[in-house]
């Protein structure tokens, strides 16, 4: 690893702006830079499901002189930034952390994955130690609802490992478990009528809409499973009793039998009390993604703690309560792993990165590539 040019290329990466559909001008940046590596660079067709600019990059770096192309190492990360993600201008601090100017958010999320995995590839090509072939995936639209990865070409995939570096938590974090998740909306309706004259002709979709947000559990339901109601409209006017009301929210659980009892009793609740009121509900579920969860004692988990704790990087292993490209990938012929890379406040303007952990998020993909041809891992 290339301490200065790791940095450097960091930086370059978060100067460009790429806001969820506009990944295009980054996408030319990282294809050119893994192509001057010896990577193959193709870019997919998701572009016409995605509304992108540019579809998914997809490359590959040839194993090593003498390696068999038996199994491929993804690794991946996402390309968009959220906002306000233009024009961000990288300040490195005294104290080694590298923030936004403040005005706009720093784009760790995901880049501070795109720089370790653009060095990976440099060193190993530079190198002349073993290692296998590398498959590289930056996927578009990850932070409107992982829409590149979901939409990803698959075809070239045979169940191979891949390491998502997207997750704060230091480098030697390993997420074993991200949640199904689901959504709704739910349009109440009731019957308007006059508020002064005549109340006793109406039903309000308000209060039928508020008795079953009384009525559903909000919040932590229990370590893996959270519900949230996240908006509400209703209502025309102050003197006409309202007719219409919807809520929209959301619900997230480890498991599928969980999930389905959580949906069930979300949507009985809702519909008890609408008829309770004399209204009626139309709800329209949506499935965002999948969940998935691996156990610690997976192959797989134990190379990654392993290859951290040689490095004397914390190796701690758990659940999420958030999704990711893994939780489609995983769906698309690959194992995915998601991976800290000690990226911090993400999603505001205090957004920080510690160039410390940018190096060891690079320390320890190196490790995982090389110790994967060493102990043979993929055959
Ligand atoms: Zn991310």
């Amino acid at each position: 690893m290339n301490a200065q040019r790791l940095l450097e290329t960091f930086c370059d990466l978060v100067r460009i702006s790429s806001p969820s559909k506009e990944e295009a001008e980054v996408a030319i940046w990282c294809a050119a830079a893994l192509k001057e590596a010896g990577c193959t660079v193709r870019f997919d067709e998701s572009a016409v499901t995605t509304g992108s600019d540019t579809g998914n990059l997809i490359a590959y770096l040839p194993p090593s002189p003498g390696v068999e192309e038996t199994a491929t190492l993804y690794f991946s990360a996402h390309m968009d930034t959220v906002n306000p993600g233009r024009g961000i201008e990288p300040i490195i601090g005294e104290d080694g952390i590298i923030r936004s100017t403040g005005e706009t958010v720093l784009g760790g999320d995901d880049k501070s994955g795109i720089a370790p995995i653009i060095e990976l590839v440099r060193t190993l090509a530079e190198g002349n130690r073993p290692h296998p072939r590398i498959g590289v995936l930056l996927s578009t639209c990850e932070e409107i609802g992982l829409l590149g990865a979901a939409a990803m070409d698959n075809a070239q995939f045979h169940d191979e490992p891949c390491f998502v570096l997207d997750a704060g938590g230091a480098p030697g974090y390993v997420i074993i478990g991200s949640p199904f998740h689901h959504t709704y909306k739910a349009t109440f309706t009731g019957k308007a009528s006059h508020a002064g004259i005549l109340p006793e002709e109406g039903i309000s979709a308000i209060m039928l809409a508020g008795k079953a947000i009384v009525a559903m559990e909000q919040g932590r339901l229990d370590a893996f499973t959270t519900a949230n109601v996240g908006t509400i409209v209703g209502g025309l006017a102050d003197n006409i009793v309202p007719e219409t009301c919807m809520i929209s929210g959301e619900f997230r659980a480890m498991e599928p039998a969980r999930r389905d009892y959580v949906q069930a009793e979300m949507e009985a609740r809702m519909r008890e009390a609408a008829a309770t009121g004399g209204g009626s509900v139309e709800i329209i579920w949506k499935a965002e993604y999948e969940g998935f969860t691996i156990s610690e004692d997976d192959p797989l988990v134990r190379f990654v703690l392993d290859t951290a704790r040689e490095l004397g990087l914390p190796a701690d292993a758990a659940f999420s309560g958030g999704g990711s490209d893994a939780n489609f990938l995983n769906s698309r012929g690959l194992r995915p792993l998601v991976l800290g890379t000690g990226m911090t406040e993400v999603h505001s303007t205090r957004e920080a990165l510690a160039i410390r952990d940018l190096e060891d998020t690079c320390r320890l993909i190196e490790a995982l590539a090389y110790n994967w041809q060493e102990q043979r891992m993929g055959l």
